[in-house]
């Protein structure tokens, strides 16, 4: 049962090869207990977002199983799957709508009180209101009016409301201004609370917050430790 999940999750013995290419993960084997934040590092190609993938059930195993909380994903009912894992990505950041239902895509029937509780948290509030229409102002795929700092905010907003177990980020690549960087620093600090993640990390920033970082290089963790041993 897992009407209250954890976020613990293990892969044991995994492998992974996409339709007839290589190993991506030969034998792979990695604990997280709950509520570690790890950020997880490493080249390009190297399989992290194909592990990430793994953990959200965008694909399964070819051997072996991935587990939370000691059930195998295979075997969890799709609707606790969704609510216990959540991944956020950087194409997904926006699709056309209002703010607030940009937030509240994850969770449908939250009120405007949650959508605004949600985007407080998170120091998403302020900008918000400053838009014509505030929370429902319309914004396009690729954002419009919103700067790429104010789009993290409200994919960290959109997670905050929809509060996973695990939340799986792969953390965008583009450059911030300080006081952007900062404010998503903040927020990714008060997402991170309570909850088991799994960071995809573009920045020192994001690495140093981390318990535990995870150096990935051709399917295998080649370091594991804190961010200061590293
Ligand atoms: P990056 O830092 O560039 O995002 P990554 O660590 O996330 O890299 P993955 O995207 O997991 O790496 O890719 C791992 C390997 O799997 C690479 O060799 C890549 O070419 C291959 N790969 C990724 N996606 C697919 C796919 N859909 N079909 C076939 N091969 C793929
Ligand atoms: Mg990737």
């Amino acid at each position: 049962d897992l009407r209250e999940p954890r976020g613990h999750l293990n892969f044991d013995d995994v492998e992974f090869a996409y339709a007839s290419g290589p190993q991506i993960l030969p034998r792979f084997d990695l604990d997280i207990p709950a509520g570690q934040t790890i950020a997880l590092v490493g080249s390009t190609g190297a399989g992290k977002s194909t592990l990430a993938k793994l953990i959200s059930r965008f694909y399964d195993p070819s051997h072996g199983e991935v587990t939370l909380d000691g059930i195998d994903l295979r075997t969890l009912a799709p609707d606790d799957l969704r609510s216990a894992i959540v991944m956020v990505t950087q194409e997904a950041y926006l699709f056309s709508g209002t703010v607030a239902d940009n937030i509240a895509i994850g969770r449908p029937e939250a009120t405007r009180a949650e959508i605004v509780r949600a985007a407080k948290a998170v120091g998403a509030h302020e900008f918000i209101e400053s838009l014509p229409h505030g929370y429902d102002t319309d914004v396009n795929k690729r954002g419009g009016r919103v700067s790429s700092g104010q789009r993290q905010l409200l994919s960290f907003a959109r997670a905050f409301i929809a509060d996973p177990a695990v939340l799986i980020l792969d953390e965008a690549t583009a450059s911030l201004d300080i006081p952007s960087e900062r404010a998503v620093q903040a927020a990714l600090q008060t997402l991170l609370a309570d909850r088991t993640a799994v960071i995809i990390a573009h920045r020192l920033s994001t690495v140093a917050i981390a318990d535990r970082v995870l150096v990935m290089e051709k399917g295998h963790i080649v370091e594991d430790g804190t961010p200061d041993a590293l």
